[in-house]
Order: C-alpha cells, then sequence, then structure tokens
C-alpha cells in the first residue's frame, strides 16, 4: 500500500486526486475454496454474475444500494485472472455446459458502487468498494497442516493414512527399495508417482486430509521436482542417501511451496467461504462424511486467531472475522429437505469448532445451489407421493427425475455412524446423479437461477458494504 501510494505521489498531481481515492477505497479479499469438484468455479461465476444482474438477490440487504457493478484490472499483477467472461459462456450458451474447474489460484476484482445506507443516506454520495475474490484449491489449504511437522512425522501420518486408505501398490514399491542407500533419482520419480497414484486412489474413495495437497493438484508445479519425494519409514538417514534427499525435499517444498502460498493468498484474506460437496460425501459412506468433519476442523484451525504467526512474520496480515461453510449442490434435493441438509453440516461445523477451541471468527452453515440445474416436482412411485427434482443428466442428456434418498432429520443419524466408522448407512441407501447445466432464459437485470446465493452474500459481504 505505501509502495502504491508512492507511485501515485511521483505522478503528478493531476491524476493523484484519482489514484489516491482508489488506494483508499475500501477492499474486501474474499477467498473461496474447497476440494476439486466442491463447485468453486461455478459458484465464483454465479455470484459475480447476480452481484452485476441483482433481480434475484432478494436476500442481500445491499442490493437495492448498488448502483453499479463492474469488473476492474485486479491488484495482483502475478495471479492468474478468474476467467469469469469464459466460464460464463459455458454456462450461458444455448447448449450450456459446466465450465472447467479450478486447478490454481486465481484472482477476480469486482467493484461496486454503493450508496450509503442509514443516517449517512442523505449526506454522502456513493462510494467504491472493491470485492478481490480469491479461488484457490482447498488441497492447498490442507498443506497447512505440514509447517509444523518433521519429514519424520509427516511421513508416520501419511503411510497410516495410507494404510486407511488401502494403498498396496505404495506399500510393494517401498518394499523394492533401501531407504538408507544412495539416492537413485529414477527411484524418487517412481515412489513419488506411486504415491501420487495412491493419494489419488484415496481422494475417489472419500478421503479429505491426503497430503501434500499439491501432489493433487500441482498448478504451476506440474512435473517439478518439487514434488519429487514421498513417505519414507523411519530409519537411518546417512548423507546422500535417499531417506536424507526425500527428507531435504519435504523441508523445501514447505519453505518454497506451502509457505509462499500462504503468505501470498491465504493471510491476506478479509472472508472465506469452504465449499463442500455434503451430499457427495454422504453418498460415498459413512467414512467420507467422517472425512469430512475431520477436515472441517483442520480447515477452522487454519483460521484460528494467532494460528499463522509462528509461521510468518506477517507484513499487514489481515483477519478471516467471517467463515461460511455451505454445502453445494442442494439443487440435487427437494427444498423440503435443505434443512435437514443444513443441519448435518451446521453439526459438523459446532463439533469442529468444539474440538478446536475455536473462538475466532464468525462461522455459519448453509446448504446453497450456485446455479440451480433442475426444477422440482412430486411424483407417484408404488402409491406413495414423493419429492423428486428433474434435470437432464449429464451423461446422456437424457430428462430424469431423482430421488436421491430421505435425509435424516436428526443430524446425529448421519454423523454418529460415521464417526464409530460404520460400513454403510442403516436406515436408507443415498443416491446422486449428475445434472448438466438448464438453458436459461434471462430476464433483463436477473443472473443466472441460484438457491441461497444471496444468503450467502449476505452473511459474507453485506456488512462491509
Ligand atoms: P471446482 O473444482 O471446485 O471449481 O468445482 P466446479 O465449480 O467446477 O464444480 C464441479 C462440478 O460440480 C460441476 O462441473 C457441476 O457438475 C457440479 N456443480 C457445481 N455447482 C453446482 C450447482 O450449483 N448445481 C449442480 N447441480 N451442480 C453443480
Amino acid at each position: 500500500m505505501i509502495g502504491r501510494f508512492a507511485d501515485a505521489v511521483t505522478r503528478g498531481v493531476g491524476d493523484m486526486t484519482a489514484s489516491v481515492t482508489e488506494v483508499f477505497d475500501p477492499t474486501v479479499r474474499l477467498g473461496v475454496t474447497g476440494l476439486s469438484r466442491a463447485g468453486k468455479t461455478v459458484f465464483i461465476t454465479s455470484l459475480v454474475a447476480n452481484l452485476m444482474d441483482r433481480g434475484r438477490m432478494a436476500g442481500f440487504s445491499p442490493a437495492a444500494r448498488i448502483d453499479t457493478a463492474f469488473l476492474q484490472p485486479q491488484p495482483d499483477d502475478t495471479i492468474p485472472r478468474f476467467e469469469y467472461e469464459r466460464h460464463l459462456a459455458a454456462l450461458t450458451s444455448r447448449t450450456p455446459h459446466w465450465p472447467e474447474g479450478t486447478r490454481a489460484v486465481s484472482e477476480l476484482r469486482l467493484s461496486l458502487k454503493v450508496r450509503p445506507a442509514g443516517m449517512l443516506a442523505g449526506m454522502r454520495g456513493p462510494r467504491v468498494v472493491h470485492l478481490d475474490i480469491v479461488d484457490y484449491p482447498g488441497e492447498w489449504l490442507l498443506d497447512l497442516g505440514l509447517m509444523e511437522k518433521t519429514y519424520d512425522e509427516w511421513s508416520a501420518r501419511a503411510l497410516n493414512r495410507l494404510k486407511d486408505w488401502g494403498a498396496e501398490a505404495y506399500a510393494a514399491a517401498l518394499a523394492d527399495v533401501d531407504p538408507a542407500a544412495k539416492l537413485e533419482e529414477p527411484t524418487a520419480q517412481t515412489l513419488a508417482a506411486t504415491y501420487t497414484e495412491a493419494l489419488k486412489a484415496a481422494r475417489r474413495a472419500g478421503a479429505y486430509d491426503l497430503t501434500p495437497g499439491r501432489f493433487l493438484l500441482p498448478g504451476e508445479l506440474e512435473g517439478s521436482p518439487a514434488l519429487t519425494f514421498a513417505p519414507l519409514p523411519p530409519g537411518d538417514a546417512p548423507r546422500g542417501s535417499l531417506r536424507r534427499e526425500m527428507a531435504r525435499r519435504f523441508e523445501a517444498y514447505k519453505s518454497k511451496v506451502v509457505q509462499p502460498f500462504f503468505r501470498d493468498h491465504f493471510a491476506r484474506l478479509d472472508r472465506q467461504v469452504v465449499l463442500l460437496d455434503v451430499l457427495g460425501a454422504i453418498r460415498r459412506g459413512p467414512r467420507a462424511v467422517e472425512e469430512m468433519r475431520a477436515a472441517i476442523a483442520d480447515i477452522l484451525s487454519a483460521f484460528k486467531p494467532g494460528a499463522l504467526n509462528w509461521l510468518l512474520s506477517l507484513l499487514g496480515a489481515r483477519r478471516v472475522d467471517r467463515v461460511l461453510f455451505a454445502a453445494t449442490k442442494a439443487d440435487h434435493l427437494h427444498h423440503t429437505q435443505h434443512a435437514r441438509l443444513t443441519a448435518i453440516l451446521d453439526a459438523m461445523v459446532d463439533d469442529a469448532r468444539r474440538r478446536a477451541d475455536f473462538a475466532g471468527a464468525r462461522t455459519e452453515a448453509l446448504s446453497i445451489a450456485a446455479l440451480r440445474a433442475t426444477v422440482e416436482e412430486m411424483r407417484e412411485h408404488r402409491g406413495e407421493s414423493l419429492p423428486v427434482v428433474r434435470g437432464r443428466l449429464l451423461e446422456g442428456g437424457r430428462e430424469a427425475a431423482l430421488y436421491p434418498g430421505e435425509l435424516p432429520p436428526d443430524p446425529s443419524h448421519i454423523l454418529t455412524p460415521a464417526m464409530q466408522g460404520a460400513e454403510g448407512w442403516l436406515e436408507a441407501e443415498y443416491d446422486i446423479m449428475e445434472f448438466a447445466p438448464a438453458p436459461l432464459t434471462l430476464r433483463p437485470g436477473e443472473g443466472p437461477p441460484f438457491i441461497r446465493l444471496d444468503r450467502a452474500a449476505e452473511f459474507l459481504l453485506a456488512d462491509r458494504l
């Protein structure tokens, strides 16, 4: 900020007024995260479209005071821009399709011209508030836990997790190597590749906390030597040995990859939304739900005040004071079940707050659909009237009605078996199909249809406007 201010000063008085006001325009940095396919790209695209055309944003109290909303060049030149226009075109084309999801960090600045509220309304003109949206993979957020671990500690935990999630191939690869022997690069590469495959398989099965996050989503580090390490059982690590080199690369990953990410992106956020595919976890079964619950606690602890102090001497670090946990794709459920989905997420967040002894940011749980792809109806089935949702299937393009199963009114009927390590759900089966986005006919002033996206914006942004 000092740098930018100095720039403005040296540019002469003429444009100084403009630059100085820009420097002091209030800015809200909103982080959007969640594991791959949680719905980040769709969320940001629909949020921005609905902040630009606010016809559906009845639940967003500042909407009526916003004169205009427009995209501007973002403040950080080195971060890729979130490809809003391309993603919106995908969703709103004549043959709509889902955009490509988040692979790395990106940013978008939306500027809102807002009239003041309350007593100031008649006295002050509108002001501009910049909303900087930072999209980043949840996989990278979980890497924060690595910072306080040594290579041996991390290895022990990583090997244990793989045992839980079945990784015979990696165990077999380990059996073939002597970690105390001299490093041979092909061995390191094979181990890293086999370990990466094991992580991917565990993720598909519903495991959440899998590190290093860049092995799952490498971003710009695809193929880089920074990612050629893997966990090894404890033992001797003579100079030049495989084990010694793996430990060195692990430390380099922490200092060269994890730490800069937290310093440059995470530490500068004001607000955070964590998107969770809760329905997807329920469909996968109790183990996946339990993983999600544990992950919410890990994520929350990243937002604990002071959590980062030891990590970085943070110049101008901000503090996230609101974290929204949102269960995405709620349009897979009839609205009569939304409250139950929210109650399940709410119970997970509550439990995480208690476990993490979390007294920092305000948290909230919501069920949302950033882009509604279904319509609701009642269907007769074996003499019963079932509330279903109908849409066009992603695979095959056929219209289909979905009854995903009835969520229990009491969240403990989901969370308790999950915590107890049950193999499956006793009471019901849950099924989900994937729908394609529906063709849209938008009236002027309206953004794409959603469920409770306005409520999400209210919690995350309203008090700053
Ligand atoms: P990202 O990897 O977190 O960026 O996830 P995306 O935003 O790309 O979403 C992943 C997939 O989830 C999409 O391709 C859609 O299939 C689905 N999806 C995301 N949001 C919604 C939604 O609001 N409704 C429905 N029905 N599906 C969604």
